[in-house]
């Protein structure tokens, strides 16, 4: 089984911070006043294909882990491998399914429902991006 990082980890080396080193071919946003947090998404694209993706997280450690999967996750994925996925991600967020494989750091915001709304903000945005 492969290796996965804990919470602790991808928080302490987060990654996929904007900005992208080219112009995006697509941004998207998202906010939350519950946790007082917003997302922005940027995508490189080429045929519909992530080639890069970036954000930029303000709210809480929770936001941030989940942006850093998320930049992780989208890269080399169609538009909607990614949607596919961003929809996953919230379901299980939402406690209406599994985590998706490569997702265990988000089990903590699992056990922690005042910030599920935290976590759910990178993928709202990237759905912006490619609504
Ligand atoms: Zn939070």
């Amino acid at each position: 089984m492969a290796y996965e990082r804990s919470f602790v980890e991808v928080a302490r080396a987060p990654t996929g911070a904007l900005p992208l080193d080219q112009p995006p071919s697509r941004s998207g946003h998202a906010s939350d006043r519950r946790c007082r947090g917003d997302a922005v998404v940027d995508l490189a694209m080429t045929d519909d294909v992530i080639r890069d993706a970036a954000h930029h997280v303000r709210g809480c450690v929770m936001a941030s882990v989940s942006a850093s999967l998320l930049a992780e996750r989208v890269t080399g994925l169609h538009a909607e491998e990614a949607r596919a996925l961003a929809r996953g991600v919230a379901d299980a967020i939402a406690g209406r399914g599994p985590l998706p494989d490569g997702f265990t750091p988000l089990r903590t915001v699992l056990v922690l429902p005042s910030h599920r709304a935290c976590a759910l903000l990178p993928w709202t945005a990237l759905l912006d991006a490619l609504a």
